[in-house]
């Protein structure tokens, strides 16, 4: 009897715990989608093209070998101190990105044989920014104490709490940063159901950006399990950067697709950790469903992959809709001035047309000073006195990054600046 009590007390605890997860929507971007789309009805329809070119152009292969690199402003808004996350924590969820999307996560080693070949390396890097919209320096972290104890997608628009409203400084929230310039990403409680959420290309500036809940963000630390190894980010920025889920969000059909080619056809989301293979009605056979990959929503420690297809499609986005983010990169993050030469803070950095590059460093009275564009050419080239701060007149040229330098013929010195109206 008793070992009958025990039994039964075990099976039952295992399938509360499956059905508490199975109430998990992970991710309510497919919903947000259709949010967005009742104001702006194009914007479904550019989710879809953008798939479409990815597979019939030459989108997402612009540049094979470059590495795209994504500033990223993490805006934590919190109500207790669970919530105010750590830098720590922060700093992990960002490796975690940087392993996920250039496929140096060590858990790929998972991947089985039959899906190898289709496994992509994005070529996409991430790092919080070294630059606020003021050209200021910054850690890339911004916190905001709020009285909002828990944010609802689902709550009425006019709802104090409709997570929307984490996304402005007037409703408790945090205003995003450029979001031509920065990646955006708020980190506040979402409650238990869902995890985040992630704006696609072409939504406004005012809500561009993903929303993560605090208990998913980073990996280990506080991080909550099955959630707890960075993959809600990874896979919001998926979404982000064009992804449809690997399913096709089309209610368990097999008729619908995520409109990319090396995922095979799937009926539904996957929830917890299936073993490979694992097949259902759309992909009866092995090797089945590609429930690894990070557009499913498989426990973290259960999803370890992007496709090529999706990397093409992540990339055509940061060369069209959101190439303006990767060119930002050049100037508010740390890692693109050239080695040996000393850099100079060009300020204001954006600027919207004019701005000032002081540069009392150099020893001579005259200098030459060139104006550089991300393509290596020069727009603009001008000779002045170094005793006065340099004026840049930007006005004439696109919006875009710039790089300045400026040599008296001995030393040189250079910095970057965005231009954005
Ligand atoms: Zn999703």
């Amino acid at each position: 009897m008793m070992r009958f009590s025990s039994a039964c007390l075990l099976a039952c605890l295992s399938l509360l715990s499956v059905g508490s997860y199975s109430q998990v929507e992970r991710c309510f971007s497919a919903g947000y989608l259709e949010q967005l789309s009742q104001d702006d009805p194009s914007l479904a329809d550019l989710q879809e093209t953008i798939r479409e070119r990815a597979t019939t152009q030459s989108y997402g292969r612009l540049t094979e070998d470059e590495v795209y690199y994504i500033p990223v402003v993490v805006h934590v808004v919190y109500s207790n101190t669970s919530e105010n996350i750590s830098d720590d924590q922060i700093y992990s969820q960002i490796e975690v990105l940087n392993n996920d999307f250039r496929l140096l996560n060590d858990d790929a080693d998972k991947i089985p044989a039959d899906f190898a070949d289709n496994a992509g390396d994005a070529l996409i890097e991430f790092r919080l920014a070294a630059l606020d919209p003021d050209g200021n320096p910054t850690t890339g972290i911004t916190r905001t104490e709020t009285s909002i104890t828990q944010w609802d997608i689902n709550a009425p628009i006019t709802a104090d709490n409709n997570s929307e409203k984490v996304k402005a400084d007037s409703t408790g929230g945090h205003d995003p940063w450029d979001a031509t310039c920065y990646l955006n990403i708020w980190v506040c409680d979402l409650g238990a159901l869902i995890l985040g959420y992630a704006a696609p290309p072409g939504t406004s500036l005012t809500k561009d950006g993903i929303v993560v809940g605090y208990k998913w963000f980073g990996s280990g630390g506080s991080a909550v399990p099955p959630y707890n190894r960075g993959r809600t980010a990874t896979h919001e920025i998926g979404h982000w950067l064009g992804l449809k889920h690997v399913w096709g969000d089309d209610g368990n059909s097999c008729a619908g697709s995520d409109g990319v080619a090396d995922t095979p056809n799937q009926a539904g989301p996957t929830y917890g950790c299936l073993s490979y293979p694992a097949t259902d009605a759309c992909s009866p056979n092995p090797p089945g469903i590609m429930f690894m990959n990070y557009m499913d929503y498989s426990d973290d420690t259960c999803m370890y992959m992007f496709t090529q297809g999706q990397a093409n499609i992540m990339r055509s986005v940061l060369e069209d809709e959101r190439a303006s983010v990767v060119a930002c990169a050049l100037v508010v993050t740390n890692d693109s001035l050239p080695p040996g030469d000393e850099p100079v803070f060009i300020y204001p950095n954006p600027t919207t047309g004019f701005a000032w590059l002081p540069i009392d460093r150099l020893d001579s009275t005259t200098i030459e000073v060139g104006v550089y564009n991300v393509l290596g050419q020069q727009v603009i080239q001008l000779t002045h006195d170094s005793r006065l701060p340099v004026g840049l007149d930007l006005n004439d040229l696109p919006n875009g990054a710039y790089f300045v330098m400026a040599s008296d013929g001995l030393k040189t010195v250079n910095g970057k600046v965005v231009l954005l109206r």
